[in-house]
């Protein structure tokens, strides 16, 4: 196999880490260009180390001082600030990892869009928050954008080789979080710990919070929509609290596809890394 090239926007996250997780089983078959993070100069300096970026960067920028010390003689470059995360995501790379948290994710990924190769793309916010734009300018540079989230790469394989137009409605599955069989009055009480203790899934904090108040369902409705654009009224939601089934998709001749596998997010992110294999 020949050797890919790959940047990572929010390396020192939990998507990063399982991201890096998958790359390190496969070392000599992938170059590093970029590693990210927002203020974690630490782990992002032992990070770009022992994969051998070619670039490190903070986001914020007070935390460059400390990037520049951890990896001086390293002769990895160091850079810091919104402008500096939007080059490393310009460079080229054949994919680009999309795992920043949050609207900050926004510019980044779409410079990595604007390259026109692939983007795994994790950070649903983006989409979420301007996904006409982004789908825009994914037709516009020819990119190919892969869905990392759970369900939606779910809903990418059962696609693949299908006729979108055959579709009848496509299913997302929803663990129902921590608090699906909780009391009003025990969700009152409800702490911050309890709430991103996911019965499933081991994730960063703002998306556990989200899945535990299922506000994550309402973005992933959005992102399907933006995604896979077969019209509102077809996409579904069904409560599954055991996450095997990660999404369905039901075709007119009255089948449906599913995909189902372990609650842990380095499956979907290897499909991404060996799509189209
Ligand atoms: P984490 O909080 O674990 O990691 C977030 C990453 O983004 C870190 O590298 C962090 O850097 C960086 N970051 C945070 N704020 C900024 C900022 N303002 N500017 C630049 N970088 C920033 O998040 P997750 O890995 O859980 O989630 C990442 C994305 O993937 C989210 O959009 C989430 O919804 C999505 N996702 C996550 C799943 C999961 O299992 N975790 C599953 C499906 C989707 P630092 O470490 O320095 O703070």
């Amino acid at each position: 196999m020949t050797c890919r090239s790959i940047s990572i926007l929010g390396a020192t996250g939990s998507i990063g880490a399982s991201t890096l997780d998958l790359i390190r089983r496969q070392r000599e078959q992938w170059r590093v260009v970029a590693l990210t993070a927002n203020g974690n100069a630490a782990d992002l300096a032992r990070l770009a180390r022992e994969f051998a970026a070619e670039l490190a960067v903070v986001a914020d920028e007070a935390a460059l001082p400390a990037l520049r010390e951890a990896l001086a003689d390293s002769g990895i470059e160091a850079a810091g600030g919104a402008d500096a995360l939007v080059a490393a995501a310009s460079l080229e790379a054949d994919i680009t990892v999309a795992a920043i948290v949050g609207c900050a994710g926004l510019a980044p990924t779409m410079a990595a869009i604007e390259q026109g190769r692939t983007v795994a793309l994790a950070n649903k916010e983006a989409l979420v928050s301007a996904g006409d734009v982004m789908t825009a300018a994914v037709a516009r540079h020819g990119t190919t954008l892969l869905p990392v989230d759970s369900e939606h790469n779910a809903i990418f394989q059962c696609l693949a080789g299908n006729d979108p137009a055959h579709v009848r409605s496509i299913t997302l599955t929803a663990s129902g979080g921590p608090f699906r069989d909780w009391s009003v009055q025990q969700l009152a009480a409800a702490t911050p710990a309890q709430a991103v203790k996911h019965p499933n899934w081991d994730m960063g904090a703002k998306i556990s919070v989200d899945s535990a108040t299922m506000f994550n369902k309402g973005l992933e409705l959005i992102e399907a929509h933006h995604l896979f654009p077969v019209g509102l009224d077809k996409l579904r939601i069904v409560v599954h609290p055991q996450s095997v089934v990660h999404s369905m998709v039901e075709y007119r001749d009255g089948s449906s596809l599913a995909q189902l596998g372990p609650s842990d997010m380095r499956v979907p992110i290897a499909s991404c890394l060996a799509w189209p294999q």
